[in-house]
């Protein structure tokens, strides 16, 4: 264990004196680098002898010149006077004995460029290197003092750790009022730590007060104390002699106390207000946002951030065709499986949560889909998903959990109800959005129906004003000798197949519609009515041309066709009756043909 200064200055070195010899701590001066003494040897003679007179504890440091030194200022004289007061400061502790000085950087950390840092880095390391040389038994420490990050210090520190009488003293009161968490601040020093100061702070502003009055997390800095620069000397850094006693008594207490309340993996998850402020602003969102895939991509964002996954995805079980397919992956293209494989497989059919960090480990885990992606799964946390009636629908997977360092850690059970929480969210949202499916599919062909034919219109057309669209009615002809001739099973294998041909001809941005019976209506987004005209004689021809097949009997069927653009300044009703005119007028006219 290292030992424990306090801060001594002449004005009032009885009572340090007193607090040094009943607490058996050690000094560092704080007269010596005031800027009127450091210009004064008069000054520096008289401080001098009074502590003389009134006797030094056994140990003692000092700090050296203050924050106006600037060692690389682009100032020559400025950079003169800094070496000037720093060999004062030096020469002093020479003389009476002081076993180490302080020093801070000093560095501006409102000036990140590159230039500036390095000559902030040469510069320091220069001139300190001829005070490391000269001042052999002494310890010269440079301490961060504006510092945001310990990028400079860092670097000076690795620039002379060869020399034996070099060391960081690591403010740790300034580090935790820096945005750099005090993890990657003692990352980054620990090897250069030899004496630390210590203060108390709102987190905000360099307060000097009484060590725990302020929001240090002092659990913390036993810590690091004691796992990472425990051989360090501690300085109380605050200047009344009575703060010092009772900051004194608090750190022995820490420090001498056998519990350790300080969880170092904290950290590494997101804490409470983190995550409250995550599932707030996903919820604001959600609220807002209407549409089911943008929905569900937030909820996988939100899943990811509430248990730090790399990347989370809802899993639908197609049960018509057996496959598991996601509904929105994050960060990467919509996946599909066969039921009953893999640990979503495992998951939807044993109807359980599964909770795996050596997935490789797992008969169940399917190799092939990392192999076919170039993903590598480290962990999974795979949870069911159900509809309102209890019955699994899918699951809601989370893959390779991280720390905020980028580190990779197991998913733990904590993180089951909150992944949880999301994944009832989803639960909600896939149902709904099922069932508005289900509402608007027409159960035969699988084409919308007409409540679909509507919402579309009046959401997807009238909003799109000043893009056109056209619309194309199409029926079936003498359709009802065909249900006379080979019966009403026959009547729905042709309209299903007549169903296929249609969506199979239509893009993807277009609707297609059984619009009743024998009769269907397809929106053909972007097109003009010579482009949908072109589009219906196709159809037209495709369908004559194909020839239905029940195995027992084969035949084939004809079409009508009417065609129109949609003029969206018209109701639908309008739009629907003018091509229905048409439609009527092909059947009229021959059928079996297309009518514009
Ligand atoms: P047209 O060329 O004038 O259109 O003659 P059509 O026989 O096709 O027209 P009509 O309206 O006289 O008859 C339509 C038939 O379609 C009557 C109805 O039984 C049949 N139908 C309607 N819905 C279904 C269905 O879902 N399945 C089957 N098999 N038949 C259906
Ligand atoms: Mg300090
Ligand atoms: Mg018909």
């Amino acid at each position: 264990m290292g030992r424990i200064l306090i801060v001594s200055m002449e004005d009032n070195l009885e009572k340090y004196k007193e607090v040094a010899r009943e607490y058996e701590v050690g000094f560092e001066i704080n007269d010596f680098y005031n800027p009127d003494v450091l210009a004064d040897t008069r000054r520096q003679r008289e401080i001098i002898h009074k502590y003389r007179e009134c006797g030094l504890p056994d140990y003692f440091t000092m700090h050296g010149a203050f924050y106006d030194v600037i060692l690389f200022s682009e100032d020559k004289e400025i950079v003169e006077v800094s070496k000037k007061r720093m060999i004062t400061s030096m020469d002093i502790a020479d003389e009476i004995g002081a076993s180490a000085v302080v020093f801070h950087t000093n560095v501006n950390p409102f000036l990140g460029n590159e230039s500036y840092l390095n000559g902030v880095v040469s510069r320091t390391v220069e001139f300190y290197k001829e005070l490391l040389e000269k001042y052999r038994n002494i310890n010269i420490y440079i301490e961060n003092m504006f510092d945001d990050n310990p990028g400079v210090i860092s670097e000076i520190a690795q620039r002379l750790c060869k020399y034996d009488n070099f060391g960081v003293c690591f403010d740790y009161a300034h580090a935790s009022i820096s945005s750099t968490p005090m993890r990657e601040w003692i990352e980054a020093l620990k090897g250069y730590i030899r004496h630390v100061h210590i203060n108390d702070n709102d987190l905000k502003n360099d307060l000097h007060l009484q060590v725990g009055t302020g929001k240090i997390d002092w659990n913390e800095f036993k810590y690091y104390y004691e796992n990472v620069f425990k051989d360090a000397d501690v300085l109380i850094e605050t200047n009344q002699p009575d703060d010092q006693v009772a900051s004194f008594k608090y750190i022995r207490n820490l420090l001498e106390s056998k519990e350790s309340c300080y969880d170092i993996d904290k950290e590494k998850k997101p804490n409470a207000e983190e995550m409250l402020e995550n599932i707030f602003y996903y919820m604001t969102e959600l609220l807002e946002e209407k549409k089911f895939e943008k929905t569900l991509s937030m909820l996988n964002e939100l899943g990811s951030n509430i248990v730090g996954a790399e990347r989370t995805s809802f899993w639908y079980w197609d049960k018509k065709i057996k496959k598991y397919w996601t509904f929105a992956a994050m960060g990467n293209e919509k996946m599909m499986i066969d039921e009953k494989t893999g640990i979503v497989g495992k998951c939807i059919s044993e109807d359980r949560t599964i909770l795996c960090n050596d997935p490789y480990s797992m008969e169940e885990f399917n190799e092939t889909v990392d192999e076919d992606t170039g993903y590598v799964t480290k962990s999974i946390l795979c949870i069911p998903v159900k509809n309102s009636d209890g019955e699994v629908m899918g699951a809601f997977e989370a893959l390779n959990k991280y720390d905020r360092h980028g580190e990779n850690i197991p998913f733990v059970e904590e993180d089951i109800k909150r992944l949880s929480l999301v994944a009832a969210f989803g639960e909600k949202t896939i149902e709904s959005y099922l069932l508005h499916q289900e509402a608007q599919s027409d159960e035969l062909t699988g084409l919308r129906n007409r409540y679909a034919f509507y919402e579309y219109y009046n959401t997807k057309l009238s909003k799109k004003k000043g893009n056109k669209a056209s619309v194309v009615m199409c029926d079936i002809d003498h359709f009802k000798n065909i249900n006379d001739t080979y019966g009403h099973n026959v009547g729905d294998l042709v309209l299903r197949e007549i169903a296929g041909i249609i969506r199979d001809n239509a893009g993807k941005d277009d609707l297609t519609v059984r619009w009743g019976g024998e009769e269907f209506i397809v929106i053909l987004m972007g097109k003009n009515d010579d482009e949908a005209y072109d589009f219906a004689e196709n159809l037209r021809k495709k369908v004559q041309s194909h020839t239905f097949d029940t195995g027992d009997v084969q035949f084939g069927v004809t079409m009508s066709f009417g065609v129109g653009l949609i003029d969206l300044e018209n109701t639908v009703e309008i739009n629907v009756k003018n091509v229905d005119e048409k439609l009527y007028k092909a059947k009229n006219t021959g059928r079996n043909k297309v009518v514009r």
